[in-house]
């Protein structure tokens, strides 16, 4: 089913009041003993886990009792996120209910980043989706999708407002870790008046903003800092690309990981350590995921749609930040992004 649950518009305009309503009808019709599964994308981040768990701690107030949390593939939970509260929740896949009453999935811009996980939607009693993705495909029955949100934690405080569900310390630091990582520490366009209000009823609660800073983004071993030396210093700059207003790239392999001794999580914020080059507009790290597979990164600083190309490329994701799974070489990898450049430039 795509669009909103009543048929009304579509996705794009964010949640009906009938969407509300349905996703709040949902949760209070749950019999006792319900189970629900709450499901966020592969390779979790910030966004992914914090809107998950801190969803789930607020399901756990109302008195849900059968509660499980997962995503797929392996239960690695990247190191800066395992202090997070509502963890005791979390799941390997195949320990999820198979076939739950209620499924809700977090941070998904569709069916493929669920990975074995999708065959709970069918077999689930009603499926709930929350997410802030434009490119969001409308999969699901019930659909809160605000591509205007700054993070799918804000549309997972809107829900806990809207069941009364009272916020406290450890719901707030969840949340606050989603709002963060995706505005970028409250740095990135979606940072609206909205998004700092928010953030000040989470800091109320007498949450650490520092400490939990410190532990998202500050902190990472001395094999990765060396690592990101390494990959950094055989990054690309090309001025000519993307119709001038250039592009940065670089690489990771699994080699490199296993030469520094380093999961792949680290990788994530090797991004942020290539796109503040002057020079380019558009940045990418290429990532290997398999022999001939890469997860890739794309950012923007305003002047290129990334997810216009990242879907072009089989992916999805914001505007100015999107990715893709790219398989061949990083070279064939790189020439299909390069290629797809000027036909995804912004008006100026
Ligand atoms: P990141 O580069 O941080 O992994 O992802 C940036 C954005 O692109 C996120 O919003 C993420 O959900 C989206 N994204 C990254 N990889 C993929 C992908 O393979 N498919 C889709 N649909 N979205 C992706
Ligand atoms: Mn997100």
């Amino acid at each position: 089913m795509t669009g909103s649950a009543a048929g009304g518009p579509p996705a794009g305009a964010g949640p009906t009041d009938t969407d509300w309503a349905a996703a709040v009808a949902a949760v209070r019709g749950l019999p006792a003993g319900a189970r629900v599964l709450l499901v966020c994308h592969v390779n979790p981040d910030g966004d992914a886990l914090g809107s998950m768990l801190g969803f789930g701690l607020g399901l756990r107030r109302l008195g849900v009792r059968q509660l499980q949390a997962t995503f797929p593939g392996p239960l690695e939970v990247p190191e800066p996120f395992r202090w997070l509260p509502g963890s005791d929740l979390l799941v390997a896949q195949d320990d999820a209910y198979p076939d739950p009453d209620l499924m809700i999935c977090f941070d998904a811009a569709s069916e493929s980043r669920l990975g074995d996980l999708v065959d709970r939607l069918d077999k689930a009693g009603a499926a709930l989706v929350l997410d802030h993705h434009a490119s969001n495909t409308g999969f699901g029955g019930i659909h809160l999708v605000d591509p205007h949100a700054a993070a799918t934690s804000v549309v997972a405080l809107g829900l806990l407002d809207r069941l009364g569900v009272a916020l406290d310390a450890e719901i707030a630091a969840c949340l606050y870790v989603a709002l963060s990582t995706d505005t970028g520490s409250f740095r990135f366009e979606a940072t609206t008046p909205a998004v700092h209000e928010l953030a000040a009823r989470l800091l109320a609660t007498g949450i650490r903003p520092g400490e939990i800073s410190r532990k998202i983004f500050d902190t990472r071993p001395f094999g990765a800092v060396r690592l990101f030396g390494e990959v950094v210093g055989r990054a690309r700059l090309e001025p000519a690309a993307a119709a001038g207003h250039g592009l940065v790239w670089t690489y990771a392999t699994r080699d490199d990981l296993a030469r520094h001794d380093q999961p792949a999580y680290v990788l994530e914020a090797l991004i942020d350590s290539v796109r503040c080059t002057a020079e380019a507009d558009v940045s990418c790290v290429v990532k290997q995921a398999g022999d001939a597979e890469w997860a890739v990164s794309l950012r923007s600083k305003g002047a290129v749609d990334v997810s216009q190309v990242a879907m072009a490329l089989g992916g999805g994701g914001h505007r100015f930040a999107a990715g893709f799974t790219g398989r061949g070489t990083v070279d064939e990898v790189v020439d299909r992004i390069r290629a797809e450049l000027p036909g995804a430039l912004l008006p100026a």
